[in-house]
Formats: structure tokens, sequence, C-alpha cells
């Protein structure tokens, strides 16, 4: 059942939403070559700690980390490890999120470590477009297709492809509630989008073919041909002004991207 937030849980999300931003373009700003993937997580653990805030990915479904940190060709839910070091050129995808006064935020983004090559630029600027053009789609009255079929079409028609088995959602009390909100679809399709709902709309795009395979350590979900991948997320709450992209922090001006 889609949960409708009123205007008190509405702040209560922009609270959550604001630290989660906050946490994720600190995690952004901090990575350096040589240091490893537990290193950002206890960067972002302390951070979100600190803002009396809990640290909503860890513990989630028995996840381990504070964040989702996901390198080159792994899509998702990569595991802070002491023993991933990030390097120079990588790209690192982190997912994470922050919860207070019983909301949750939830966003994504992903950095580059030093100077990336064209291409790899080239699939984080589409991917991060294909957030906003899923944004822009997500207004009263549309349908979750509207913005899938956005998103989906503006990363096809740049040569990449979009991430099938894994979805965006709505959030809120809990960081996963309905409804899905695929990055793939048809327009005009699914539920209706009304004022009140909060979804998080997260793209995974990959560079070359859609299909993912997870790692025997059950969580690290990586492109099945070896190819890049990359993930931008924004928590939007859907108002009869239009899409409030309640997130946004991490992507002002001096976010390093
Ligand atoms: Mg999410």
């Amino acid at each position: 059942m889609i949960q409708i937030k009123n205007a008190h849980e509405l702040a209560a999300m922009r609270r959550a939403c604001a630290i989660s931003a906050a946490a994720l373009r600190l995690a952004g700003e901090s990575i350096e070559a040589g240091m490893t993937t537990a290193d950002l997580d206890k960067i972002l653990f302390d951070y979100i700690k600190g803002k009396g805030a809990r640290p909503n990915f860890k513990g989630l479904y028995g996840f381990p980390g504070t964040a989702c940190i996901s390198i080159n060709d792994e899509v998702i839910h990569g595991i802070p490890s002491h023993k991933r070091q990030i390097r120079p050129g990588d790209i690192v995808s982190i997912d994470t999120g922050a919860a207070i006064d019983g909301f949750n935020g939830d966003n994504a983004c992903t950095f580059g470590c030093g100077k990336i090559d064209l291409e790899a630029q080239r699939l984080l600027d589409v991917t991060r477009e294909s957030l906003h053009r899923g944004i822009a789609a997500a207004v009263c009255g549309n349908r979750v297709g509207d913005i899938s079929h956005a998103v989906q079409s503006y990363v096809e028609q740049n040569g990449f492809s979009v991430v099938r088995s894994f979805v965006g959602h709505g959030v809120g009390r809990e960081l996963h509630e309905d409804p899905e909100v695929p990055n793939f679809g048809t327009a005009g399709r699914g539920p209706r989008l009304v004022g009140g709902m909060t979804l998080a709309i997260e793209p995974m795009v990959n560079q070359k073919h859609h299909s993912v395979i997870t790692l025997p350590d059950g969580w690290t979900v990586k492109t099945a041909d070896g190819g890049l991948s990359a993930h931008f997320e924004h928590t939007v709450a859907i108002l009869p002004a239009g899409p409030e992209i309640l997130t946004l922090g991490w992507e002002e001006p001096t976010c390093s991207l």
C-alpha cells in the first residue's frame, strides 16, 4: 500500500533527507586513492550518528554497512571492507541513508576517484541526467511508468542500458515502501502519482548489457559482462507544485562529481 505523507511527516522526511544528503556529499569529498571502502563507511557512520540520526542501511536485511559501496563494474550492494582499496580512476557508487524522527532518507551518487576516463565520465553524466529526467516526470497526475519511461529512454538514446533486476521504491517510515519505481517501462502505466507520495528514484545504468550477477558474498551485484555501472538516487516528494528533491544537498555546486 502506498503511504501518503502529511505536512508533519514531510517535514520529518526533509530532516532525514538533509542528513542523508550531507553524509553522501561528505563521503564523496572524502574519497582518496588508497583508502578502503571500510574507511569511507566509517566516515558515514560517524557523521550520521553525530547528527543524532540512525544509519538506516545498517542491519537492514542483515546488511553490515552504513553504505553500499560499489566500484567500477559493481552495480549496487557492495559491502564495505578493509580489504577493498580505492584506486585512482575508479568510479565509486555510494548508496546511503539516515533515519530520524521515524522517517528515512535514501540517496546515491557515483563519484570518480581523481581523473576518470572519458567513457566513465559520460556514463556518470548520462546516469545523473536520467535521474533528473525521471524526477521531471514525477508530477501529480502522471503515473510511475512516466518516470520509468523518462529514465529508460534517455539512457538508451545515449547507448547505455538500465538494470532490470533492481528498482526504485517508495520511502517513508520504512526505507523500502510501495510502490516499486522501475527504471524501465511504459509511459502512462502503473500507479497514479498523487501529492504526498515520497519516492526514491534511482537509475542503475550499465555501460554495456543490462544483465547483472550477484557475487558469492550474497550481496554485491555486478555487471555480467564486466562493463562499468553507475547509480544516482534522490528521495523526491510528489507535491502539487511539482517534485521536491529532498536529498538535493549532495548535488550542490561544490559537490565533487
Ligand atoms: Mg533506494
